[in-house]
């Protein structure tokens, strides 16, 4: 048979990672500082299966999530890798395994979860995440210990962060009061979180344009743009019964998009600027006007209450207080709302006893998964461009009970640790493996056993070290040696030897010195 010569080239499979040593290394330190700091605050460990039933996922989030996770077939059902493992951690409370009656129950995790998106620099489709779930307590003190647990985290790996809060209670709590159903309710809160990360989009754009007004930078402002352009002419083309004329004609087109590149900064931020106008205005279009898709038919929002949350935008600041204080304004009529900004309040006092300072506070904060109910919060560390989010958590009353177990309220975190290790290696110094401290080399074949022998001794006496395995002759094996960096190399040399004796290099003083064989474990622990 004719023997094929195709040479294989296979590849690690797109927006997956091979992780060398190094990365091995950064990731169980990383591992090591969480765990130290999730226990001191009385967690413990959990793990729960990489697939899951695919229900447990579609349960919350709808079939629509199957497009964005790893999902297949088998002879008993459909499975998923799972995207996160809130919801397997909710799933083993609801399943009766962990006594519920003696709250709270603190778990932690450290895993892999896997999404099928788009891959990018920070995202991938295989990845780790470490988070907690504070199970039982509803009260806002149990919010703000688990907000400073993950600044604490943070601190831990001296990472410098931004933390944002927000809380959808305060939106739900308004639409409530507005008749507007739960689920809708639902729709609504991950089409806000969609619109707001776009929104941000615009703004980063905007901030770029300033430093780096490059041709790579416009053509990815233009893609940004098209859509929206396209989407403002479609508006304006709809002879639409019911969307107001005026909404539409403030939805101005603008082919100037067309031909940035011809146009001056200043001209293209005013573009940008104008577009964030325009992206929320086709929001509340979409909302009030087209509808929005539920299992019970499209349903529209009420204007008055898409308007309203848009207002929510802006309730964003630094200034805690301050925002509460607007807040009010904005949600006066409605009861549900004041009692929810109430609570939150009293989360801030206890932030502040906790020492958790200089988050911005942003009532327009609602993350894109649909189960959280109350707080929600992100943590975002500079530097790490698009992907600059760390952490993501938040209240999720529901859950528990959603998925069959009791009505336990709950509440949690997760870090993404594959973006905290890139987070670590942008700074000067991170953690490395270091190498064994010691290299037995002989200097004839005929003491290799021998170089065995003192390597066995050592490691015996928990001395980390390696025997010259290559056959290599002395002076490679010397240069070798400097260039892993070992701190000490034991030469075996025949006459030596024979007299019972080993000569150790100090590599970094170019010292060396003769050692009696019984005074190397000592005499090397006594450099360390
Ligand atoms: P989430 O479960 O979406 O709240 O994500 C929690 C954290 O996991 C985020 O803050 C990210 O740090 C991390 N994360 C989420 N998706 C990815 C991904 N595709 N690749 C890397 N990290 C991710």
């Amino acid at each position: 048979m004719k023997r094929e010569n195709r040479s294989l080239k296979l590849k690690a499979p797109r927006g997956t990672r091979d992780l060398l040593p190094e990365d091995m290394y950064l990731l169980r330190y990383i591992e090591d500082k969480l765990r130290g700091v999730f226990e001191r605050f009385g967690y413990a460990e959990v793990q729960t299966p990489i697939f899951e039933l695919f229900e447990l996922f579609a349960l919350r989030s709808g079939d629509e999530i199957r497009n964005s996770m790893f999902v297949f077939e088998t002879g008993e059902g459909e499975m998923a890798l799972r995207p996160e493992l809130t919801a397997p951690i909710c799933r083993l409370v609801a399943e009766g395994k962990i006594d519920v009656m003696t709250k709270p129950i603190k778990l932690y995790y450290i895993g892999r979860a896997f999404r099928y998106e788009e891959p990018q620099a920070g995202r991938y489709r295989e990845f780790w995440q470490a988070g907690i779930e504070l199970i039982g307590p509803r009260h806002p003190e149990a919010d703000a210990e688990v907000v400073s647990l993950a600044c604490i985290s943070l601190e831990e790996l001296d990472l410098k962060y931004n933390l944002e809060l927000g809380d959808v209670a305060v939106l739900r709590g308004y639409m409530t009061s507005k008749g507007v159903d739960y689920e809708v309710q639902n729709k609504v809160l991950s089409a806000l979180d969609h619109l707001r990360s776009r929104l941000r989009k615009l703004e980063v754009y905007s901030e770029l344009l300033l430093k780096e007004n490059d041709a790579h930078l416009l053509s990815e402002v233009k893609r940004f743009l098209y859509p929206i352009e396209l989407r403002k002419r479609r508006l304006r083309a709809k002879v639409e019964e019911n969307i107001p004329k005026e909404l539409i004609e403030r939805l101005e087109p603008d082919s100037r998009i067309y031909k940035l590149e011809e146009l001056r900064v200043d001209e293209v931020r005013e573009i940008l600027k104008r577009n964030t106008e325009d992206l929320k205005l086709m929001e509340i279009i979409s909302w009030c006007y087209e509808g929005l898709r539920t299992s019970m038919g499209t349903l529209k929002l009420p204007p008055d209450v898409g308007f309203k949350l848009l207002e929510a935008l802006k309730l964003k600041s630094i200034r805690a207080h301050e925002v509460l204080e607007d807040a009010k304004e904005v949600f006066k009529e409605s009861e549900e709302a004041l009692r929810e900004i109430e609570r939150l309040n009293e989360l801030i006092e206890y932030l502040d006893d906790l020492n958790v300072k200089g988050y911005v506070l942003d009532l327009g904060l609602a993350r894109g998964l649909e189960y959280y109910t109350g707080i929600v919060f992100e943590i975002h560390v500079m530097g790490l461009g698009a992907q600059s989010q760390v952490c993501g958590g938040g209240r999720y009353d529901r859950l528990i009970a959603e998925f069959g177990g009791p009505d336990i309220p709950s509440v949690g975190f997760a870090f993404g640790l594959d973006r905290l290790m890139l987070a670590l290696k942008m700074k000067e110094i991170y953690p490395k493996p270091s190498v064994p401290m010691v290299y037995v080399a002989p200097i004839s074949d005929d003491l290799r056993g021998a170089a065995l022998k003192i390597a066995a001794m050592l490691r015996n006496a928990g001395i980390a070290c390696e025997v010259e395995l290559m056959r290599r002759r002395i002076r490679r094996a010397l240069s070798f040696a400097n260039k892993r960096g070992f701190p000490f190399v034991i030469l075996i040399a025949p006459r030596e030897y024979q007299s019972g004796s080993v000569i150790i290099k100090d590599m970094m003083r170019g010292t060396q010195e003769l050692v009696s064989i019984k005074d190397v474990t000592d005499y090397l622990r006594s450099r360390k």
